[in-house]
């Protein structure tokens, strides 16, 4: 059996590829969401510790004056520039079709602390007014504002975390410098939402009464995280306090997402033999099934193998109950169990051996699963993954904002963010 490697070198080339060369045609469905795409590529070279040696002082420059080109006038972030009609065009009767938008605005900001900017050029009292705009009567998030200032879009757990994001990067510990009286969001209707996404086995779901899944679950407390960070501490909500019912059934959703199940590749003789049996045979199948004994039937059920050393070897993590593994759910789990303090509870071992030797690309990157072809989301989210089991060559990364600790640092090193403190 071949030892588990990290790839490092081939990882860098495959970012510095969508650095700096064109991306596959696949992503050009994906152009309106290029800050996202940015986000990836340059968190993953800054992940990998070579943003520096790898990219010069004029070109870290370009990018910065790429995402402060994509700052919306009345505050916020556009997730690429293909709205932007011209600041001379722009009015308030057609500002809502090149509207700033949620999450756009949280990656535009923590790019550009990764790049090392001050956020001087921010528009930071603008885009905190607009935030609350942002907020449902129910506590959660749109994406943009609309025509007559309708919230739109969004409305699940992903919304109310870039929400929280942004105020914990604009706000800072104290608001200082915001003494024109800036309007908060609504926190306390925030977390009730977050609280009713709770499903009834502990995962927290888009909505309430909905099904359980590990990103929302990521969304929920990487939102919570963000508010707690900010708050003086005293109240901590039950989902992020051990101990409660909450965080206990949370837990237990969380680590048994560690599966075997990787969904390889079929052998293809198999296949071909169920193309041969093609037509409708339901009929036939329901009769048959019908016509069995009940011991018939379970001798007919399928043979599982208990697991052995062998197949308990790899271990990546789904996102719901009975899904196979896949590469960026081991990022979504294991990032909330890091923020809940229980990252020590997985089998990190079978969740190195999956990445490194199931979905590891040869080119560099990671594939979604087994034997696939690597892009930017999974191959970040993959690396990202490693890095919290402290991974030989990778930086140290803050789970909440999904970036190095360098880059929490040049946040908290802000003259506004600490405050008095
Ligand atoms: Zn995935």
């Amino acid at each position: 059996m071949s030892e588990a490697v990290f790839t490092k070198e081939r990882h860098i080339k495959y970012f510095l590829r969508c650095l700096k060369t064109f991306l596959p045609d696949l992503y050009t469905s994906n152009d309106s969401n290029r800050m996202l795409l940015a986000f990836f590529t340059l968190s993953g070279l800054d992940l990998l510790d070579v943003l520096e040696s790898k990219t010069t002082p004029e070109e870290r420059q370009g990018y910065i004056d790429w995402i402060y080109h994509c700052q919306v006038p009345s505050g916020g972030f556009r997730g690429f520039s293909g709205t932007d009609f011209g600041s001379e065009r722009r009015t308030q009767d057609n500002e809502a079709w090149d509207p700033a938008n949620v999450p756009s605005t949280f990656f535009a900001l923590v790019i550009l602390l990764i790049l090392g900017d001050d956020l001087s050029r921010v528009k930071r009292v603008e885009c905190l007014k607009w935030l609350p705009k942002m907020q449902r009567p129910d506590g959660s998030f749109g994406e943009v504002l609309g025509p007559g200032d309708n919230v739109e879009g969004g409305g699940d757990l992903r919304f109310c975390c870039f929400g929280a994001g942004t105020r914990y990067l604009l706000r800072g510990k104290s608001g200082a410098g915001l003494e024109e009286g800036v309007e908060d969001i609504d926190v306390e209707k925030l977390v009730a939402f977050i609280e009713s996404c709770q499903a009834y086995d502990g995962g927290m779901a888009e909505g309430p009464f909905c099904e359980a899944h590990s990103g929302h679950t990521y969304c929920a407390i990487g939102a919570l995280t963000f508010l707690d960070r900010l708050s003086s501490g005293s109240k901590k909500a039950p989902l992020i306090t051990p101990g409660s019912e909450q965080y206990e059934s949370l837990v237990r959703w969380l680590v048994t997402r560690q599966t075997t199940e990787l969904g390889e590749e079929e052998d293809s003789d198999e296949d071909a033999d169920d193309e041969s049996h093609n037509g409708d045979n339901t009929q036939d199948l329901t009769k048959a099934v019908a016509e069995l004994s009940l011991d018939e039937s379970i001798d007919k059920l399928p043979h599982l193998p208990p697991p052995s050393d062998e197949t308990l070897r790899w271990a990546g993590f789904n996102g719901r109950c009975n899904k196979y593994a896949d590469t960026c759910y081991s990022f979504w789990n294991t990032a909330t169990l890091d923020m809940l303090g229980k990252l020590p509870l997985i089998d990190a071992a079978g969740n190195r051996q999956y990445l490194l030797q199931k979905t590891q690309h040869f080119v560099g990157g990671f594939g979604k699963g087994v034997g696939e072809p690597p892009d930017l989301l999974h191959s970040y989210f993959g690396m990202v993954s490693l890095a919290f089991q402290g991974e030989q060559g990778l930086n140290r990364i803050d789970p909440a904002l999904c970036a190095t600790h360098r880059t929490v640092q040049r946040l908290h090193a802000l003259p506004w963010w600490q405050g008095m403190e």
